[in-house]
């Protein structure tokens, strides 16, 4: 632990960065809403009629019979012409939801020291990548880059390059623009990525659609908000037994869908639920079991870390679909395409999915991640360097907002992967018997400050 700077010295390099913008809230309530210049929601259908994705999946229905939650969260949001995201999403004020990073600049500047931390703990690595899944509107890499980039003198010797992988070629606009200021190139040669660029700090930046096509090598993975926007299967615990919930056409209103259970026990059904299961509705992410397994083979392999921030519960919940539009909640039958459709993240089924491979940390609450990550005195300094006391204000509401337990402080959760080896003293390897302490992991316990 020697070589770590303490939470002080790296708050010491990034004490010049400017304080900046945003506005509170996301699936967070809209009341605190403050300044404007966010990007809105892709463009809204006419009113009243059905949606294109309804008409898509009514004749779809209407073929095949119902289809599973998972097949329409996944039609709704990313279907590649008329998905939610595919047509732009609504992250920021004026569109469906706020997130996190969007909210204060000190969440992704957190996130960063994060990183920098983790690679100083394993002895700083000559190269390393930063892999985001599902970037949003790019804000949060931005962050991160900021504080790389003050943060410079550290990494002067390590090759560091970014990798988004994002689904949405709506929103890698955005972020490139956000990034790069539009300076990229479309199907680079040389690349399995989609799109390259360098950022405004002279990073390269790599676009992928999927992290299989992220290349190997000593990474640090971020999914912020992410897993909680994967397709769920749901489970309905019935006298005959589990049942899936299936979504179909409603028979007595035109152009309307409705929730059924399957007739039967399903193939989901059969391999979905544990026969300890306790619960009478059930919701389970395969996708997400799928990611966060190559995520877990990926750093077991070659080393690095991944952090994964959302809001979510460990294996307790029962039925957390829903829906936001225009930062309200919104039935999540009605007009799909138009609406975030959401549910919470199941970390035990994640850690269960890392089948051993990492060692897993979390998950904990956001506002306890923050508090060890020093937001207090981060926001200290930003105060201090805010000239008028609407930026002030509109700092401290910020902050009130990530770390408030009635707000986004208690339900949104931090959990990370990490190799086994990382959690071991450097003694420990050669001298079992030292009673030396574990190297700290900042956010999940307090930095040391030596
Ligand atoms: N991380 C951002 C955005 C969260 S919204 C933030 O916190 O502000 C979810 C993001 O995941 C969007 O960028 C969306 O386009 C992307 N996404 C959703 N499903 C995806 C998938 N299957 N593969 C890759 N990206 C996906």
């Amino acid at each position: 632990m020697a070589s770590l700077p303490s939470r002080f010295s790296l708050f010491a390099a990034t004490l010049g960065l400017a304080g900046r913008r945003r506005l509170p809230c996301h699936h967070a309530p809209a009341a605190a809403h403050t300044s404007s210049g966010s990007r809105g929601r892709a463009e809204t259908e006419k009113p009243g009629g059905p949606t294109t994705m309804l008409r898509h999946l009514l004749l779809k229905l209407r073929a095949t019979g119902p289809v599973t939650v998972a097949e329409y969260m996944r039609e709704a949001l990313t279907n590649p012409g008329q998905g939610y995201y595919t047509r732009g999403g609504g992250i920021g004020e004026s569109g469906d939801f706020v997130t996190s990073p969007e909210i204060s600049q000190i969440f992704g500047e957190l996130i960063g020291i994060w990183y920098i931390s983790e690679w100083i703990a394993t002895g700083k690595p000559k190269a390393f990548q930063l892999v985001e899944l599902g970037p949003g509107r790019g804000t949060l890499t931005d962050d991160i880059l900021r504080v790389f980039h003050q943060l410079a003198s550290l990494l002067s010797k390590c090759d560091v390059s970014i990798h988004l992988v994002e689904v949405s070629p709506k929103l890698s606009e955005t972020q490139a623009l956000m990034l790069t200021g539009g300076k990229v190139q479309s199907n680079p040669e040389d690349k399995s990525a989609y799109m390259k660029g360098v950022s405004k700090t002279g990073i390269p930046i790599f676009w992928y659609r999927d992290i299989q096509d992220v290349p190997p090598g000593y990474s640090f993975y971020l999914a912020h908000e992410f897993f909680d926007a994967l397709p769920i299967h749901k489970f309905q615990r019935t006298e005959k037994g589990w049942r899936e919930v299936l979504v179909d056409v409603d028979p007595e209103v035109p152009d309307q869908l409705r929730f059924v259970l399957s007739p039967s026990s399903t193939p989901a059904t059969e391999n979905f639920i544990q026969p300890e299961e306790r619960r009478d509705h059930v919701e389970v992410c395969p996708e997400a079991g799928v990611i966060i397994q190559r995520l877990a083979c990926r750093i077991e392999k070659d080393g690095g870390a991944a952090l994964v921030a959302d809001y979510g519960h460990d294996g307790t919940k029962t039925d957390t679909f829903r829906g936001f539009r225009n930062h309200k909640l919104h039935d999540v039958l009605k007009a799909p395409g138009t609406a975030d459709l959401t549910a919470d993240v199941d970390y035990s089924y994640l850690r269960k999915m890392t089948q051993g491979r990492t060692a897993t940390l979390g998950p904990i609450k956001q506002r306890e991640f923050l508090k060890n990550m020093g937001i207090d005195l981060r926001l200290q300094v930003l105060l201090q360097n805010s000239r008028d006391t609407q930026s002030r204000e509109q700092l401290l509401q910020s902050y009130d907002m990530l770390m408030n337990p009635e707000k986004m402080g208690d339900c949104f959760n931090f959990f990370a992967l990490l190799p086994h080896h990382r959690l071991l003293h450097p003694d420990k390897k050669h001298k079992p018997e030292s009673k030396s302490p574990v190297p700290p992991v900042a956010g999940f316990d307090e930095l040391l400050l030596k």
